[in-house]
């Protein structure tokens, strides 16, 4: 069975080129080599890649799932060849600094074509997505003689790279990892066992490169005694070649939910002598260290949340266009499904989410890029202050939303989306990993609450609704009823988010448990309106073009684009009004909830 995708090419043009975030990457240092034509060919390429090579075995592989054969992962079948023609095209080195091989992308456009591995094949997208946290991770900490042996491996793809922090007794808190590191001569001996591996051993590449969290005997406890290691599969040898085989090992693969091409791994370290390691950075830092990955790691993952929905919806819709039943309206019998109102509707949800978390998500990676590109440090500041905002959010929202949005892709097939055949039941089983891995969502919407509002004193956050406002008071200046619409849609999700900020400020910090309590609507609202907000630019730019005349343009596009923003500001702004309030009741609110009730 083949389940075909192809690339949104012309909505990601939309939101990089019509929605200005192009030209802004043009403006950061190294901008000026991104030209509109250069964008256009890699999101075709990619989008080549995508649909040719890795969507045609993404069904395949969640039947085959990764194997463990006498200490050997084998991958399904397709999956080597796949990675081979990957790396061959350049797609690992994407964004990563020039001078160790990289193609040094802005990740706004390499985020794009992220998507686009993510669509076509969820399980096979971990590795880069892995590897690619492990890079950021040895960039911004590894010494230089590491960044040289390793960095340009593992960015041509002739290596991967792994993250192993979980270990039975120690999931969301990471202060009981209890794998032990001994200092030697050069180099460490590591000892212990880390689950849930993804990619921990597999037949893709040559050697892999664990990123191992571990403790030193005399380190203190707690999170400030973790330390982060280098242990390659294979340790280099003097030329850098894979040489003496490390004591690491896979023991066993985990059966799970979905996901199933990509092997899961319990790793052992250390079995015989020890497992070479090599101290990235200083002792006792690792978990900070970490941090660099699995910012990173979060939102790729809120960027795999938006690649599920958008292959859910492109397979609904065309399972829709065929499937023929009932009498429609106009009373065609019998009718393609596609006809229906309730059909439409939720064909029409998972549209409209999938383009308001892909505009969110762009411009939350500007945000990244311009925190680290932009010549002037007051706008390299304000972008870190936004991405730290954005990072729960996008991990969160886009996650949580998958898990809903898929299933209403099983939903607009009946029955054929049970049943495994058609391929609709896959995306669903396989984002339901996506809001418990890189910190469960439950953890994300703490992060929202409590480190990124009220631990800042709502700074960062109120910069951002006072954007909000400045959006919507842009918003009355413009005419059309259908621009009202969302106008008035809009400023009611932002004056929820206001009171439920401040309610949280004003209460959270006497009242945590309460507030932690309130944190995953908190998420939730602020997702919806921040998707709203980049919906309504959308709207402005589509509502300029149709006006403008002039030039050229696809005018079924743009209509369309209206269509979108005005049909979330309608049935999705306000769900808004329901999640302030557990949040904003009044004075008395914010309760915990009792033992005596669970
Ligand atoms: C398929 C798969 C792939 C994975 N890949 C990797 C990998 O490559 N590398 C790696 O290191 N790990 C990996 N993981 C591990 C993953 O990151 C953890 O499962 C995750 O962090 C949650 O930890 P846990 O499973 O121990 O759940 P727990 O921490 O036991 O959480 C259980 C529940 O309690 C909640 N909870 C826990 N603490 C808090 C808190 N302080 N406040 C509020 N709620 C809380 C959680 O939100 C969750 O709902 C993977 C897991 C899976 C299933």
């Amino acid at each position: 069975m083949m389940v075909p995708y192809n690339a949104p090419i012309a909505d990601m043009r939309f939101v990089l080129k019509d929605l200005g975030l192009l030209g802004q990457v043009q403006q950061l240092h190294g901008g000026e080599e991104i030209t509109p034509d250069l964008v256009e060919a890699v999101l075709e390429e990619a989008g080549k890649l995508a649909r040719d090579v890795l969507a045609p075995i993404n069904h395949a592989g969640d039947r085959q799932h990764s194997r463990l054969e006498n200490g050997v992962v084998r991958t399904p079948d397709g999956y080597a060849e796949a990675y081979r023609a990957y790396v061959e095209g350049g797609w690992n080195s994407v964004p990563f600094e020039a001078d160790y091989g990289g193609q040094d992308l802005p990740w706004t456009i390499a985020t794009a074509v992220q998507e686009m591995w993510q669509s076509a094949n969820l399980a096979f997208g971990l590795c880069p997505i892995l590897n690619q946290g492990a890079v950021e991770a040895l960039q911004a900490h590894g010494s230089e003689a590491q960044k040289q042996l390793y960095l340009p491996r593992m960015i041509s793809g002739e290596w991967t790279g792994t993250m192993n922090l979980t270990e039975p007794q120690a999931g969301s808190d990471l202060s009981q990892v209890k794998t032990r590191a001994e200092r030697r001569e050069d180099h460490y001996r590591i000892r212990g066992q880390k689950i849930y591996i993804t990619y921990g051993e597999h037949d893709l590449a040559e050697n892999i490169v664990h990123l191992v969290l571990a403790r030193c005997d005399d380190a203190p406890e707690g999170v400030k005694g973790i330390s982060l290691f280098i242990v390659p599969k294979f340790l280099p040898d003097e030329t850098g070649a894979p040489g003496q085989r490390n004591d690491v090992r896979c023991v066993s693969l985990e059966r799970k939910l979905g996901i199933n091409g990509s092997p899961t791994c319990v790793m052992a370290y250390g079995d015989d002598e020890g497992a070479v390691g090599y101290l990235v950075g200083e002792e006792n830092r690792g978990l900070e260290y970490m941090f660099t990955m699995m910012n990173n790691a979060r939102l790729a993952v809120g960027v795999q949340g938006l690649a599920a929905v958008e292959r859910a919806y492109q397979q609904a819709r065309d399972y829709a266009r065929e499937r023929r039943q009932g009498r429609a309206i106009d009373g065609t019998y019998p009718a393609a499904i596609i006809r229906h109102a309730d059909i439409r509707r939720m064909l029409m949800t998972m549209r409209a989410y999938s383009e308001a978390m892909r505009a969110l998500i762009l411009d939350a990676m500007l945000m990244q890029d311009t925190a680290r590109r932009h010549p002037e440090e007051s706008y390299r500041l304000y972008a870190k202050r936004r991405v730290g905002v954005l990072t729960p959010v996008v991990k969160g929202w886009c996650t949580d939303m998958a898990v809903e949005l898929t299933s209403m892709g099983v939903q607009v097939h009946g029955g054929m989306g049970y049943i495994e055949e058609t391929g609709a039941a896959q995306h669903f089983r396989d984002s339901r990993i996506l809001p418990i891995y890189e910190g469960t969502n439950g953890i994300q919407a703490n992060d929202l609450v409590g480190r990124k509002l009220i631990r800042d004193g709502g700074e960062a956050i109120g910069e951002y609704i006072d954007e909000l406002h400045a959006l919507i008071n842009g918003l009355n200046e413009r005419g059309g009823e259908d621009m009202a619409i969302i106008r008035r849609q809009l400023a009611l999700a932002v004056d929820h988010l206001d009171n439920a900020t401040g309610h949280l400020l004003e209460h959270g910090a006497e009242n945590p448990d309460a507030a932690h309590g309130a944190a995953a609507y908190y998420m939730r609202l602020f997702g919806l309106t921040a998707g709203g907000a980049m919906m309504a630019r959308a709207a402005i730019v589509a509502q300029d073009k149709l006006d403008g005349g002039g030039e050229e343009i696809d005018r079924g596009f743009y209509e369309a684009k209206l269509a979108t923003a005005l049909f979330y500001a309608e049935n999705i702004l306000p769900l808004s009004a329901g999640l302030v309030t557990p949040i904003a009741r009044g004075p008395a609110s914010l309760r915990a909830i009792p033992d005596e009730a669970l």
